[in-house]
């Protein structure tokens, strides 16, 4: 027997059933199932403007497209970033050909505004914050800091689906927001995730650089044209070509998934908080597992529970010879090629990555095996 880091729960018949429906009604691509998501998503965040795309790597992508175009940056522009995140947050800012720049976390494991505050300089144009695991550390600071010194604030919430601060979705914190609805993120599709701009103009924009900077998309047309009392929108075939747009739109069938995983996703995340407060209850008081600790005032997604313990690599090692496979999100970005730094920029991002692992949790899992994976752990590292 073994237990996994992550498993996904689907609801399989509710799925296909809306599946079915794109397929009976001959619709797979973007539009019907997808404008349904898009409204579900922005009742269930509050936020103003939603756009479904094919990941969250899509839309982080379109985020610094839309800023660097609304605003004219320039090449080499700076995004204050984590070193501790997935490589996407990372790579979004190079698409751009726009410098990141390293700040450092702090114990939440989410940056920490008093770093941010030292790495801006005259070219920072933005920052881009990362809910680690769930957890919006300083996220409200980081946000006034923003708004104070004039940068645009991205939230990469790929870990957040679901997360409540001060009783909002996060997202009211940032200029836009990402959500990824990947696999094994918290509301799980195959591929696909959200962008959420507060500026419609820039929500508008985003919707062209996805369809090729195609100026409207098919679905649009298709629901011109048949309209009951429309004017056959005569010559379809021309319309505008205005930027050398992206194939980053997000398809039925990838909707069609993500509205049955929403109906259960704070279902879900009620379950991933009992099984940390389970963790928590049974690692408390184990000197050499170091927890981290989630903002106060959040009513965490859970995405992951990480410890922080000495020979990281061996204690994994371990516990997947008992048959336990945890994970590590993330080694510090600055250990690879494209972002690898002459200084030690962010020495706690350092060494949390040679620290951390992520220990099972997903929605298959029993109390049972949450504590079969802690007493192992504990007897692993001992103390
Ligand atoms: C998963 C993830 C992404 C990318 O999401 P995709 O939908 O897989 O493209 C971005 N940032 C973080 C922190 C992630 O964990």
């Amino acid at each position: 027997m073994s237990i996994q880091l992550f498993v996904p729960k689907f609801r399989v018949d509710e799925t296909l059933a809306e599946i079915r429906e794109c397929m009976e009604r001959g619709w797979t691509g973007m539009g019907f199932k997808t404008v349904e998501i898009e409204n579900r998503w922005k009742e269930y965040t509050g936020l103003p403007h939603a756009h479904f795309l094919n990941s969250a790597t899509a839309a982080l992508h379109l985020a610094f497209a839309v800023y660097k175009e609304v605003y004219g940056w320039q090449d080499g522009d700076e995004v204050i970033t984590t070193a501790l995140t997935f490589v996407s947050t990372n790579h979004a800012i190079k698409y751009e050909n726009l410098t990141p720049v390293f700040a450092d976390v702090d114990e939440t494991l989410c940056l920490d505004p008093k770093s941010i505050e030292r790495a801006i300089t005259p070219r920072t144009r933005a920052v881009i914050y990362v809910g680690l695991g769930g957890n919006p550390g300083q996220l409200k600071a980081v946000s006034e800091l923003c708004r104070a010194r004039g940068l645009k604030l991205v939230l990469d919430a790929a870990h957040m689906a679901g997360c409540k601060l001060d009783g909002r979705d996060p997202g009211h914190w940032a200029d836009c927001t990402s959500y990824s609805y990947q696999a094994v993120k918290n509301m799980p599709t195959a591929d696909s995730g959200m962008i959420c701009f507060n500026d419609e103009e820039h929500d508008l924009l985003a919707r062209k650089l996805s369809w090729l900077g195609i100026s409207s998309d098919t679905y649009a047309r298709s629901v011109a044209q048949t309209a009951p009392g429309a004017k056959a929108a005569p010559y379809k075939w021309y319309y505008d070509v205005d930027h050398v747009g992206w194939k980053y739109n997000g398809n039925a069938v990838m909707a069609a998934m993500a509205l049955v995983s929403l109906r259960y996703l704070d279902e879900d995340n009620a379950r991933r908080r009992e099984i940390c407060a389970l963790y928590d209850e049974l690692l408390a008081g184990h000197a050499k597992i170091e927890r981290v600790p989630m903002a106060e005032g959040s009513v965490s997604s859970r995405h992951l529970y990480q410890v922080m313990v000495d020979n990281r690599d061996e204690v994994v090692g371990a516990l997947n010879q008992r048959g336990v496979n945890p994970g590590v999100h993330y080694r510090d970005n600055t250990v690879y090629a494209p972002y690898k730094q002459t200084e030690d920029v962010a020495p706690n991002a350092r060494r949390a990555s040679d620290r951390i692992l992520s220990l099972p949790l997903h929605m298959s899992l029993s109390d049972d095996d949450v504590r079969t994976v802690a007493a192992a752990l504990i007897e692993i590292v001992g103390g």
